[in-house]
């Protein structure tokens, strides 16, 4: 095991965040591997972390103004064992190969957690759609579109959204798709309703992150009801997460995006949280807005000379987690105990640092690692292909209460796990294990390719 990361650091020394992410899930298998001596003579290990293909293309875009520009496309189809390669696309200037090839491996034992049938995949663009034009989104989407249609397909590999890619950009992607393939089928999740979107899959992380959370509480005979929660983010899982909180009656005290963070004392409601929707999905303004708006209010400018943010040094019993990778310290984690936090429940992917999570797991916080909190959403995911395939659409009572059903089963798998070997309660131990068993053993079932 020492020898095979050891090995990956040597290969890729950049891909810091490939290898945090491949060290938090080996750093727990090691008991199965002892217990099934078969895995080592298999190379799983080394397997695992090979993405099976890596396709990196450039994108040519011309903008309003006539310039032409040149960014990277990615899509990392990391393990297809038990399905489809199955992930979103991140659009943001921080893509390069070690966050997507993290976001793969993440996913991979993410979508194994939710019973459904999806191998793991991820892909994006070094893109930043920050201040372009509508205009100026199509034509990135559809420059990308015309190379990645030749890698994907509804039973090879099935892109979804990720950070700066939503329903419009989804929109855009199955277009140029549908124009090249001239075929209209569910090579994309994430669609509008009108043309083969599943109904809960905008609400289903965040919902599905609140419907985990409840569950972890159940465990201590405790609810969501009168907790005060510290939220980050302001996209899709913030704002569903938010939503969910807000109907179970938890108060939420923050959102934030990457300019900084509002803190609402009174909490924010129905209200408010309908302004945030339209500032961010319609508008695309800035969070520091929902102070001018709501002036009791505060907006704290984000500090990049800062080794803590103070959006987590808040008074607070839940913490949810909702912006990107290694948001959360060790710094911060300490802050957060210190304010009274209990639960911290990942709607992110991989938010929390190795430190942080240390923290948390030495202190009996309830922690709940993303590949586990957040696969509502690609369960959903996998609830649209199923609908596509065959060719109907379910209710969103339907929806809503498989999405339900899958995160109580991923909460009970990640415990059964974790007992089974000897850690009752972690979670991240119960996560890791379940995830890595079902990908391995039908790795090993498949043969040697
Ligand atoms: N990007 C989301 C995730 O991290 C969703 C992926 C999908 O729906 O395929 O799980």
């Amino acid at each position: 095991m020492i020898e095979v990361i050891e090995r990956m650091k040597r290969k890729d020394p950049y891909e810091k965040e490939f290898h945090q992410a491949v060290e938090e899930v080996f750093g727990t298998v090691r008991p199965v591997l002892e217990r099934y001596p078969d895995y080592r003579r298999s190379a799983i290990l080394e397997r695992l972390i090979e993405p099976e293909r890596l396709i990196q293309f450039r994108i040519t875009w011309l903008d309003d103004a006539g310039q032409v520009h040149v960014n990277r496309g990615y899509r990392i189809q990391m393990n297809g064992a038990i399905g489809p390669y199955k992930g979103g696309l991140r659009f943001h200037p921080s893509v390069n190969l070690s966050i997507l090839k993290f976001l793969a491996f993440e996913q991979v034992f993410k979508n194994a957690l939710t019973t459904l049938p999806m191998g793991g995949g991820k892909g994006g663009s070094d893109f930043d759609p920050k201040g372009k034009s509508d205009t100026e989104i199509m034509r990135f989407c559809q420059a990308f579109m015309m190379e990645l249609f030749r890698h994907v397909g509804p039973d090879t590999d099935v892109p979804a959204g990720d950070i700066g890619v939503g329903a419009r950009e989804i929109g855009y992607l199955f277009g140029m798709y549908r124009k090249l393939r001239n075929e209209f089928t569910g090579v994309l999740t994430g669609k509008s309703l009108g043309w083969g979107g599943s109904l809960i899959r905008p609400e289903a992380t965040g919902y599905g992150n609140v419907y985990f959370a409840s569950e972890m509480l159940a465990t201590r005979s405790d609810t969501l009801a009168g907790k005060t929660c510290l939220v980050s983010g302001s996209g899709n899982v913030a704002q569903y997460t938010v939503e969910k909180l807000i109907d179970l009656g938890a108060k939420v005290v923050s959102m934030s995006d990457s300019s900084g963070f509002v803190y609402d004392e009174a909490g924010i409601d129905r209200e408010k949280l309908a302004f945030v929707k339209r500032l961010k999905n319609v508008r695309r303004g800035r969070i520091r807005e929902y102070a001018d708006k709501y002036p009791n209010a505060v907006y704290t400018e984000a500090d990049p000379q800062l080794d803590f943010n103070p959006l987590w040094d808040r008074p607070a019993q839940c913490a949810f987690p909702s912006a990107t990778q290694n948001e959360i310290s060790g710094k911060d984690a300490q802050n957060l105990l210190r304010n009274g936090v209990f639960l911290v429940s990942e709607g992110a992917n991989m938010p929390s640092t190795p430190d942080a999570i240390d923290i948390f797991l030495a202190n009996n916080v309830l922690y709940a690692p993303g590949k586990a909190s957040n696969a509502g959403g690609v369960a959903v995911s996998g609830l649209e292909m199923s609908q596509n395939s065959m060719r109907l659409s379910w209710p969103r009572e339907e929806v809503d209460s498989r999405l339900k059903t899958i995160m109580k089963s991923i909460h009970k798998t990640c415990l059964d796990a974790a007992a089974e070997y000897g850690k009752p309660g972690n979670y991240l131990i119960g996560a890791n294990i379940a995830g890595f068993v079902k990908v391995v053993n039908a790795m090993i079932d498949q043969g040697i390719v």
